[in-house]
C-alpha cells in the first residue's frame, strides 16, 4: 500500500468562534490543539473582538463584517450579540467561506468547526456541502438541560414561577428550581428561538466537541450519546494541552502575581466574576465589606463597567483601600489561569462561567459559587452538590454572608475537605489527558473523524 507523505495528507480546518471571551478562549485553544495534531487552521471572525492574530503566527485569520449594534457592543448584552451574528453574518460567512473553499492553492478543507450558539452556520455549511462539527464552550449538563426546555414547559417549570423556590427539579437532580438557567435578555422570543435552534442545529451537525471530560461528567455524557445520537468528542480540559497562551481580549495587570508572591500558601481569595456578569453598587458594597470583614487576604478583579452606573471602583468609600493595608489587591484583569495555579491562592470566588470552573479544578483550588444567570446556574449546583468541590453562597449577597463564607473555605477544616475532593478531581482529569484517558482517546477520535471527511 502506498503511503502518503505528510504533506500530502495535511488537511485544513476552519474555525468559526463567537465573539464573546468565554467562547473565543476555547475555540483557540481547540485550533492550537488540532494545529498540534498536523492540522492546518484558518479562523473566520466578526470585526468586534477580534482575536489577536500576532499571538497565532501560525493560523490564517479572515475578518467579517457583523453589523452589531453600537448598543449591542457598547453593554456587551451576550444574548443580543448571539443573536444579531446569527441574523447578520449569514451572507458574509457564506461569502468568505465560498472564497476559502475556491482557493485550490491551500489544502483540501475537511470541515468547519463552529460555536454551537452560532447555529445558522449548519444551513451554509450544508449549502456548500462541507462537514460542521460544533464546539460547545459550555459543560455537557447544563447543554441538557437547556436541551429539556420543552420538557420543562411540559411539566409547568418553565415559564418560573418562584425564581427562589428551592424545589427539586425531578427530571434533572440535583437541579432546583431556582437553577434551571434563565436566559437574561429583553427580548424572550428571541432568546428562545436562539436555545432552540442552538439544539436543534446541533443535532444537525456532524460531531459534537467538548471542553470536558467523562471524569467529570460521566453520567451526562451517557444520556448525551442517547440524545443527541451523532459523534460525541469529550476532549477537554483544552488548556492542560499546553501552557498558558493569551487569548485574553483585555490587557491583564500582572501586578497581581507579585502581590500574590508575597503571601502565605493557600491563603488567599481570589474574586472574578468573568467577562460579562455585571452587579449593583449595592452589591459591589456587600462584597468589599465581606471580603474586608473576613480579614482574609483577597485579590479582586473588577471589570471596568460592570459595577452598574459606576466607571470603577468610585462606589467603595474613601479610605477603604488604606484601611486593608495590603490585605487586598484589585485590578481590572487578571492572568487567571496563572493566579489558580499560584500556592498562595487557597480558593476561587467565582460567578461558575464554565472556563473558570474549569480552570479552578484544574489547579485543585476549592470554590465559591455565586452564580448570575443561564449555565451558571446549574455548574454551580454541580460544584457545590454533584462534585462537591465548593460552597453555594445561595442567599443574596449580604456581608455577613460573605465573610463566613470565606473564612470557612480559607481557614476551616470543612474548606480544606473541599480542597481535598477538588484535588481528588484535578488528578482524575490529569488521568484522563494521558495515553489511556477518555479524553486522549477522544482526541484521537476527533482527529481521525476529521480526516475522514
Ligand atoms: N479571565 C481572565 N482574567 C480575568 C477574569 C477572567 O483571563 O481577570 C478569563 C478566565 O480565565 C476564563 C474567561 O476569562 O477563561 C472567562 O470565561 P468564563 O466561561 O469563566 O466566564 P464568562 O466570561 O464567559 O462569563
Amino acid at each position: 500500500m502506498e503511503v502518503q507523505s505528510e504533506s500530502s495528507m495535511r488537511r485544513r480546518v476552519i474555525l468559526f468562534p463567537l465573539p464573546l471571551q468565554g467562547h473565543i478562549t476555547p475555540m483557540l485553544q481547540l485550533a492550537s490543539i488540532l494545529h498540534n495534531k498536523g492540522l492546518s487552521i484558518t479562523v473566520i471572525h466578526t470585526n468586534f473582538n477580534s482575536p489577536n492574530s500576532v499571538n497565532y503566527p501560525h493560523f490564517d485569520f479572515h475578518s467579517i463584517p457583523d453589523g452589531l449594534s453600537e448598543a449591542v457592543v457598547s453593554v456587551a448584552d451576550a444574548v443580543a450579540v448571539m443573536t444579531q451574528v446569527n441574523d447578520n453574518c449569514v451572507e458574509p460567512f457564506r461569502d468568505c467561506l465560498s472564497k476559502l473553499l475556491s482557493n485550490v492553492e491551500e489544502e483540501p478543507i475537511a470541515c468547519l468547526i463552529t460555536d454551537a450558539m452560532l447555529h445558522f452556520t449548519q444551513s451554509v455549511a450544508d449549502s456548500l456541502k462541507l462537514p460542521r462539527i460544533v464546539l460547545r464552550t459550555s459543560n455537557i449538563s447544563s447543554f441538557l438541560v437547556f436541551a429539556g426546555t420543552p420538557l420543562l414547559h411540559e411539566k409547568g417549570y418553565l415559564p418560573i414561577k418562584d425564581p427562589l423556590s428551592d424545589a427539586p427539579v425531578i427530571e434533572f437532580p440535583p437541579l432546583r428550581v431556582k437553577d434551571i438557567p434563565v436566559v437574561e435578555t429583553h427580548d424572550p422570543v428571541k432568546g428562545q428561538h436562539l436555545l432552540l435552534s442552538m439544539i436543534s442545529q446541533t443535532k444537525a451537525s456532524s460531531g459534537l466537541i467538548w471542553n470536558s471530560c467523562e471524569e467529570i461528567e460521566q453520567d451526562a455524557v451517557t444520556t448525551l450519546k442517547q440524545e443527541f445520537p451523532i459523534p460525541i468528542f469529550a476532549v477537554g480540559p483544552f488548556h492542560k494541552y499546553f501552557p498558558a497562551a493569551s487569548s485574553s481580549l483585555l490587557s491583564q495587570d500582572r501586578s497581581c502575581i507579585s502581590w500574590l508572591d508575597k503571601q502565605a500558601p493557600k491563603s488567599v481569595i481570589y474574586v472574578s466574576f468573568g467577562s460579562i456578569v455585571a452587579i449593583k453598587e449595592t452589591e459591589f458594597l456587600e462584597i468589599a465589606w465581606g471580603l474586608a470583614n473576613s480579614r482574609v487576604p483577597f485579590l479582586w478583579v473588577v471589570r471596568p463597567g460592570s459595577v452598574h452606573g459606576a466607571e470603577w471602583l468610585e462606589a467603595l468609600p474613601k479610605g477603604f483601600l488604606e484601611m486593608l493595608d495590603g490585605r487586598g489587591h484589585i485590578v481590572k484583569w487578571a492572568p487567571q489561569q496563572e493566579i489558580l495555579a499560584h500556592p498562595a491562592t487557597g480558593g476561587f470566588w467565582t460567578h461558575n462561567g464554565w472556563n473558570s470552573t474549569l480552570e479552578s479544578i484544574c489547579e485543585g483550588v476549592p470554590m465559591i459559587c455565586h452564580p448570575s444567570f443561564g449555565d451558571q446556574q446549574v455548574i454551580a449546583r454541580y460544584v457545590s452538590d454533584v462534585w462537591r468541590v465548593g460552597l453555594h453562597l445561595e442567599k443574596k449577597l449580604e456581608k455577613g454572608e460573605i465573610e463566613r463564607a470565606v473564612k470557612r473555605l480559607i481557614l476551616e477544616d470543612e474548606g480544606q475537605e473541599i480542597r481535598n475532593r477538588t484535588m481528588d478531581l484535578k488528578e482524575k482529569v490529569d488521568i484522563s489527558l494521558r495515553p489511556g484517558g477518555s479524553a486522549y482517546q477522544a482526541l484521537e477520535n476527533l482527529v481521525n473523524c476529521i480526516q475522514s471527511f
